[in-house]
């Protein structure tokens, strides 16, 4: 897996995204006109102040220029994440539990590697096992433990309120399911 490092990306200023966030993209569907898909827009564009069309420009003009495209719903595709090599692991861990698979590490090259370093990408090379973990450092294991955790939690309240909804009104069941259909991928970037 190649991944692009953030600090080698216009736009590094920004803040690292978490393995949380991402898990919810993906578990959410967020496509373009998602809110967080939107949010997005601000940082990056405040990221690349210093490219293109955005040189020199000044601060009332930039500023309405962001703002619009937050609220532009088509024609743009912004939900992008540059990675650090700590969320590169996590994401991998991820992967491999998405796929109820374990994996082996073989090799992690990245820009803070002692030898050899990267300069804009993140490698990420494994093998797909059976089903333990092998080279994985465990501060990777444990952020992804951790996230999908504080997920599962989240989960529990949203059904707690899910069945009071449903109790409290009961001809709402059938608007409860997802749009999503079962068989619908979400797509992630
Ligand atoms: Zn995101």
């Amino acid at each position: 897996m190649s991944l692009p490092d953030l600090n080698f990306c216009p736009d590094k200023g920004r803040r690292s995204a978490t393995i949380d966030h991402l898990l919810l993209d993906y578990a959410l569907g967020r496509k373009d006109t998602a809110f967080e898909s939107k949010e997005h827009i601000y940082s990056f564009l405040l990221g690349w102040v210093d490219r293109l069309w955005l040189k020199r420009a000044v601060q009332q003009r930039f500023a309405r220029f962001v703002l619009d495209e937050g609220n532009r719903d088509v024609g743009h595709d912004l939900h992008w994440h540059a990675f650090s090599p700590e969320l590169a692991l996590e994401l991998v861990v991820a992967t491999l539990a998405l796929a109820e698979r374990g994996g082996r590490l073989l090799a992690f090259a990245h820009s803070r590697n002692d030898w050899n370093a990267t300069r804009g990408n993140i490698f990420v090379t494994y093998e797909l096992g059976a089903g333990s973990l092998e080279g994985f450092e465990a501060p990777a294991v444990d952020a992804c433990a951790t996230a999908l955790g504080r997920i599962r939690e989240a989960a529990a309240i949203v059904e707690r309120m899910r069945a009071a909804l449903a109790e409290a009104h009961p001809g709402r069941e059938a608007i409860e399911t997802s749009t999503r259909s079962s068989s619908e991928k979400p797509e992630y970037r």
